[in-house]
């Protein structure tokens, strides 16, 4: 039996276990084990009906010390103060490991939204978005797209936070359309840097892509796009699941078609597509998923999903941590002992938030790149990540996560020490 999960607590962990391989000073560990702020919100609706709900809603900073805070908003019924702490420490140590100049910051509302309206959630975001106008903004807080939100809910915020300060604001959020000063290649760039990650630790191993069976959990923004591009890249997709439950085919899912079925689908998903075997349960498919006989398996939907129940029967070689927190400490230390070689979260989910800070460096220069320089600079930082990391993991005899987590915690504990505790 897995022990009752605790996202904060599991962030806690990570940062304990790193620091005291870095011997880190006792002052600046116990800094970075505190958020800097988390601000709770009330956030009342008038619902089409006229009934007025109240949702709650989070936004907690992390750490600063290196730059603005930067992380996305996420809605969804399961979000908690504690996961929202979490995500925005993992923020902090993602930005770090990938060298971009920002700190974490996550944030959430307890809503869901797919039993709402487009007009209920419009309202409840820009309602949301006043209520934290007072520690967002492009110097100090630039939240992006999470779970559940996209570039019209980053529209909305943009639109809400331009009225109250009297001006356009663009660099205010990331992920927004490109209409509006976001970003080419940024709804693609999670999926495209968890490739760019896969490929270089393929590439190390001499496995090659023709060969290479992948199965991914989760197929929205970050698993279709890492779908479509492994896809494209030679490998074959043999698994896919989302909320509606899963696709398997032992030939090869045609991805393309499958994006052109979610696409056209109305709640955007999987179920109904003819390209291999349906099973029509979340939960069966994914405890299919995860056992498959596969070389890669990409977990890119929620956190927590392997875990000391399943981590034992894992066949896949190498995982790639498309989504935030799934593999609690516990697994990871069981796919550790097993050889299975775990791309960790905050250096395979990098790529979003660093072509989110290229869409903020063109928001506040009002000058926009191509998508070909997008692509250039973001497989440059990608390649780059992936070998500061292995770098250390080989010196140092260590899992690829304790290697991102001794590089980023070094650079944000570096950061604190040079700036020092104020006053
Ligand atoms: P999304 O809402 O676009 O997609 C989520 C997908 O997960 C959907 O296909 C949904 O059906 C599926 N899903 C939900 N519950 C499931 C279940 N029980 N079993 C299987 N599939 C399930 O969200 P996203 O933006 O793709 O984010 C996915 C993960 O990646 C999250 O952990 C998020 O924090 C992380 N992440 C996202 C980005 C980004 O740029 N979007 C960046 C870094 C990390």
């Amino acid at each position: 039996m897995s022990t009752p999960f605790n996202p904060w607590e599991m962030a806690c962990q990570q940062l304990d276990l790193v620091a005291n391989k870095l011997s880190l000073d006792p002052n600046l560990h116990a800094k970075l084990r505190h958020c800097k702020r988390a601000l709770i919100v009330s956030v009342p609706v008038i619902m089409d009906n006229g009934e007025i709900r109240v949702f709650e809603g989070y936004r907690v900073q992390h750490n600063v010390d290196r730059g603005p805070a930067k992380g996305g908003i996420r809605y969804h019924p399961d979000v908690t103060l504690d996961e929202v702490k979490a995500m925005a420490m993992w923020m902090t140590w993602k930005c770090a490991v990938v060298n971009i100049p920002y700190g974490g910051a996550k944030g959430g509302v307890v809503c869901d939204p797919a039993n709402m309206s487009e007009r209920e959630i419009e309202k409840m975001t820009r309602r949301l978005t006043s209520e934290i106008a007072i520690i967002i903004g492009p110097d100090k807080d630039i939240p992006a797209p999470d779970v559940n939100t996209n570039p019209q809910v980053m529209s909305w915020i943009m639109d809400t936070y331009s009225m109250g300060v009297g001006y356009s604001a663009p660099g205010v959020v990331t992920g927004k359309p490109v209409e509006m000063g976001g970003s080419l290649g940024r709804h693609t760039a999670t999926g495209r840097g968890a490739m760019l990650v896969l490929q270089e630790a393929m590439q190390h191993r001499g496995m090659k892509p023709q060969d290479t069976r992948v199965a991914i959990q989760g197929f929205g923004n970050v698993g279709g796009s890492f779908a479509r591009f492994l896809h494209e890249w030679g490998c074959r997709i043999v698994a896919v699941t989302d909320v509606s439950g899963g696709i398997f085919n032992s030939s090869g899912i045609d991805i393309p078609a499958l994006q052109t079925h979610v696409a056209n689908h109305p709640h955007r998903l999987i179920a109904g597509f003819e390209g291999g075997d349906f099973v029509g349960s979340a939960e069966a498919a994914n405890r299919e998923l995860m056992t498959l006989d596969v070389d890669v398996l990409a977990p890119c939907a929620l956190a927590n999903q392997i875990t000391t129940d399943n981590a034992a029967a894992i066949k896949a070689k190498i995982v790639v941590e498309g989504a935030n927190g799934p593999t609690t400490p516990d697994a990871d230390i069981i796919l550790n002992e097993r050889g299975v070689w775990v791309l960790p979260d905050i250096l395979a989910n990098a790529g979003g938030v660093t072509v989110s800070y290229f869409e903020w460096v063109q928001d506040l220069q009002s000058i926009f790149w191509d998508e070909d320089r997008i692509d250039h600079e973001l497989t440059k930082i990608m390649k780059r990540g992936f070998r500061d990391v292995l770098a250390i993991a080989e010196q140092e005899k260590c899992p690829m996560r304790m290697a991102a987590y001794m590089l980023a915690v070094n650079r944000v504990a570096t950061a604190v020490k040079w700036r020092g505790v104020y006053p």
